[in-house]
This record gives C-alpha cells, sequence and structure tokens, in this order.
C-alpha cells in the first residue's frame, strides 16, 4: 500500500502524513526532509548552492536515514547525526528549492525514496510523489490551503507570534511555490487522478477522517483477501473454510452462513424455501404481468458470475430478473439495503434467498467483499443503482458507483439491464397491483477493458457511467417501443 501526499509548502502534508502513519499502520517519507538534509549539507560544506554539480556530488555523498523520537516523532539523520531541527530554519528555506532542482539531486533522492518506499506501506508526502516517485500508488491527494493559512500554519509551527516574521514566511511560501511549480524536473503538481482536498477550513481530524476512509477503500479494493470477520464457512469453489472466526465481543451474525456461502451450498430446507418462493412469484409475476425478458441469453449463457445492474422502478423488478435466472440453472445474489433488516422476518427470509445487505451512504467492505466472492464463485449479482425505488421521473436520482468497485474486485463484467411496465403494475404505496405487462432487456456484457481508459479508479468510474448511460438507454428504447409505459 501506497500512499502519495504532494502540495505546496505549509499545506499540512507532515502533519496529516504523520497522523495517517500512526492510524494505519504505515511508514511515513517526508520527502521534503531529504531534500532540506541535501541543502543543509550543501550550507555544511560550503557549497554554492548554484553549482549543480557541486551540490549533485553533495547528494550522491551523503547518507539519509530516518528514525524516531521518545514522543513518536520523526528524526531525520545526516550521516549518522541527528539534524531535525537544523533542516527546518529560514536559512534552509531559503535555498532548498535551489537545491531541489537539480535533476541529479532528484534522481539520487527519488531512487532512495523508491527504495524506502518499496521496502513495506508508506505513506509518502512531497511534491512529486503521486507523478514520479509512485505514480502507481493506491492513494494519491493532492493537498492545498491558501497562502495565507499555510504561513499561519507555519509559524505556529515554529512558534512564531511576531506578524512581521509571519509575512516574511507567506513571502518565502510563495516564493517557492513559484519555484517548485515551474521547475524543469519533476515540477510541483498534482497527479491526474489524484483527490484534491483544500484543507484551508478544514480541521485536521477531518482530512485524516477523509484520507483514512480513502485508504480503507484502497485497502478493500486490494486483491489480498481481508476477510478478518469472516466465520469457518466454505466461500471458495473448493468448499474448504477460508478463515477462522476471530473471537469478538460482538455475537457472530445468525446470518453469516448465508451471506457468505454459496446459494447452492444451502441447507436443504432453504434451498426449498428458496426454490418454492422463487417458483411461486415467478409464476404469480408472469400470469399478472406477462414479463418478457429480451435479449436475456447474454446472461444466462455468460460463463462465470455476471454484475447485473438495473433501473430500479418497483418490488417486482427483483422478483422477475432472480425468477428468470434461477429458471436458466444460475444463481443471482440480489444486494438490498440494510434498512430492511430492521424487520426480522424479513432479514430472516433475505437472508435464506441469497440476498445480501448493504448499509447505503457507507463504504460497506463487508458487502462488497461478500458480493465479490459471489461473483468469483460464478453466482450472478443484481445491484440497483439508483439504491432505491423511483416512483417518477421527477424524482431525484443519486447514482451509487459501488457496483462498478465490486465488479473490478472479482473482475466481472457488468450487464445493463432495464425494466418498463413494472412501475404501472405495482405502483408502490398503499396502491394495489395491477395486472398488464412488464418488458425487461439485456444489454451486452461490458467489460473493464473496452472502456479505453487505464487505472483503476479511472476504469471503476468509466463503468459507472457508461453502464447506467446503457440502461437508460435501454430503458427509453423499451419506453419508446411500449409508448405510455413507465
Ligand atoms: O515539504 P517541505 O517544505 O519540507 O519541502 C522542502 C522543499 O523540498 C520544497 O520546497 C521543494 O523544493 C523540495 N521538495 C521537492 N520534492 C519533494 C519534496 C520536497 O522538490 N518530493
Amino acid at each position: 500500500m501506497k500512499v502519495a501526499i504532494d502540495g505546496p509548502a505549509g499545506s499540512g502534508k507532515s502533519t496529516i502524513a504523520h497522523e495517517l502513519a500512526k492510524r494505519c499502520g504505515l511508514v511515513l517519507l517526508d520527502t521534503g526532509a531529504m531534500y532540506r538534509s541535501v541543502t543543509l549539507a550543501c550550507h555544511e560544506r560550503k557549497i554554492d548552492v548554484t553549482d549543480d554539480e557541486a551540490v549533485a556530488k553533495v547528494a550522491q555523498e551523503i547518507s539519509i536515514s530516518f528514525g524516531t523520537a521518545d514522543d513518536g516523532t520523526q528524526t531525520v539523520a545526516l550521516d549518522g547525526r541527528d539534524v531535525t531541527a537544523e533542516i527546518r530554519t529560514p536559512a534552509i528555506d531559503a535555498d532548498v528549492s535551489a537545491v531541489s532542482a537539480v535533476p541529479a539531486v532528484r534522481e539520487a533522492m527519488v531512487a532512495q525514496q523508491r527504495e524506502l518506499g518499496n521496502a513495506g506501506d508508506v505513506v509518502a508526502e512531497g511534491r512529486d510523489i503521486g507523478t514520479v516517485v509512485f505514480p502507481d500508488a493506491e492513494v494519491k491527494v493532492f493537498l492545498t490551503a491558501n497562502p495565507e493559512a499555510r504561513a499561519h500554519r507555519r509559524a505556529l509551527q515554529r512558534d512564531i507570534v511576531d506578524p512581521k516574521q509571519e509575512e516574511a514566511i507567506l513571502a518565502d511560501l510563495k516564493r517557492r511555490d513559484k519555484a517548485d511549480s515551474t521547475r524543469d524536473v519533476a515540477p510541483l503538481c498534482a497527479a491526474e487522478d489524484a483527490v484534491h482536498i483544500d484543507s484551508s477550513t478544514m480541521t485536521i481530524e477531518e482530512e485524516v477522517a477523509q484520507i483514512s476512509a480513502l485508504i480503507d477503500e484502497a485497502r478493500a479494493a486490494a486483491d489480498a483477501p481481508a476477510e478478518d470477520n469472516a466465520p469457518a464457512v466454505a466461500t471458495e469453489a473448493s468448499g474448504k473454510p477460508k478463515k477462522a472466526a476471530k473471537s469478538e465481543d460482538k455475537p457472530a451474525d445468525p446470518n453469516e452462513k448465508f451471506y457468505e456461502g454459496a446459494v447452492r451450498e444451502y441447507g436443504l430446507g432453504s434451498r426449498a424455501l428458496l426454490a418454492a418462493s422463487i417458483g411461486l412469484c415467478g409464476l404469480l409475476s408472469k400470469t399478472l404481468w406477462h414479463w418478457k425478458f429480451e435479449n436475456g441469453r447474454t446472461l444466462w449463457d455468460a460463463e462465470g458470475g455476471q454484475m447485473v445492474i438495473m433501473n430500479h422502478v418497483s418490488m417486482i423488478d427483483p422478483v422477475i430478473i432472480v425468477a428468470s435466472d434461477w429458471a436458466h440453472g444460475r444463481r443471482m445474489r440480489v444486494l438490498y439495503k440494510s434498512e430492511f433488516d430492521k424487520y426480522k422476518i424479513v432479514n430472516w427470509f433475505f437472508a435464506r434467498i441469497g440476498a445480501i445487505p448493504v448499509k447505503r451512504g457507507t463504504a460497506d467492505i463487508k458487502a462488497v467483499r461478500r458480493a465479490q466472492r459471489a461473483l468469483q464463485r460464478g453466482e450472478d449479482v443484481l445491484v440497483f443503482p439508483e439504491g432505491t425505488r423511483i416512483y417518477s421521473d421527477d424524482q431525484e436520482v443519486e447514482i451509487h458507483g459501488g457496483f462498478a468497485l465490486i465488479a473490478q474486485l472479482a473482475k466481472a463484467p457488468v450487464i445493463p439491464v432495464a425494466i418498463v411496465g413494472a412501475r404501472d403494475g405495482a405502483p408502490g404505496g398503499n396502491k394495489p397491483l395491477r395486472p398488464g405487462f412488464i418488458w425487461m432487456r439485456a444489454g451486452d456484457p461490458i467489460t473493464f477493458d473496452e472502456l479505453g481508459v487505464k487505472g483503476r479508479k479511472k476504469q471503476a468510474s468509466a463503468m459507472e457511467k457508461v453502464a447506467m448511460e446503457r440502461v437508460y438507454a435501454l430503458r427509453d428504447a423499451l419506453r419508446k417501443e411500449h409508448p405510455g409505459k413507465m
């Protein structure tokens, strides 16, 4: 895991990176301290910092290392000597930009930074971490703040109360910003895929919380299994238990084995319940609404688990698609909002028919992993990205993009499906069901490769967008063919 935090001087990178290192178990890599150490070594050797060759020689000769002080803060050593305080003075501030602009100095520092970073999980802060040092970092943040806020923070850090001195700091920050942003080699700039955070009016806690959430998300997305709470249930096709449950204070969820296990391996009673309810609901819905699923072969004939996404207009939507998938010998897990679980009977029943609860509005890593494993086992997963039933076209819709992340983790294609007519058949509220017709249509599976973008995050957001656009295009086409049907 690599976390890259870039930004101008005084944007709070050091404080945030230090806090993140502590909370998220990462090694802190303060790259600014390395350029500062080179500058200090130049001063001590009376080297003119505009003499690129001499400065480069110093960078190649010295050794920089990091340690930890008694209070837990990081220390910096130059050739074994603690220089933590010495490198943070106005004299060093004045020359460090010139030193760091020398290509050979950067080459030497970047090589060391990569070596340190590749040794373990790291949070590195600097100017070029996300762009040059670790362009493959899982989390990239570009931290900014207005110059006045940055100068004030720096003054506080250095116990400066004199407004004149703070003004001098402000002038120096502005000068360094300019020098760092306009130099030829590795200028200060945000990586294309960095998350921008303006910390001018945020508290440290807010910033740390926001970046920690990004780290959690990235960790969940990393391929290594992170099933700390998984009980000893058969979760793999091999049927072998994956991991024993950790002894925890919380009682184990009695439904866990349904969420984690393969539907085909549920106990006989649950499988009978599933068959009976799907058979009955499927038959009833077919009689009432004569539903038709066009292009369903895209799904039924597919190899392996498919991520199915669909517009959501009524409670019939999941019934029909799950029943038709089941009738074609497949098994489909529906992701549903965990709010339904407040009804004990619903919670009990949904678990036994293979549905998986999701806490909306949070990064529900457990649900993501369960769905991922279901797809990897060959089960289909159904997600309604609209998150709730859409009763009318005026209703505000917020698309939840989690389906793309799940599909990406499981390396599964996404199949867009649209439904029309179900809103008329089951209008919701206390309105009675009305017989009629329902049409569904599946689009072709969308793979991540065909999206034409590189990078995990970019692919996921492209998938969110493209797949939902296809759902709506299918829906609009169906509405056109069946005028007046919603
Ligand atoms: O972050 P800090 O203010 O300690 O950095 C000091 C200087 O080191 C910056 O102004 C910049 O010139 C240089 N630097 C850099 N690349 C980095 C980190 C710092 O050029 N990755």
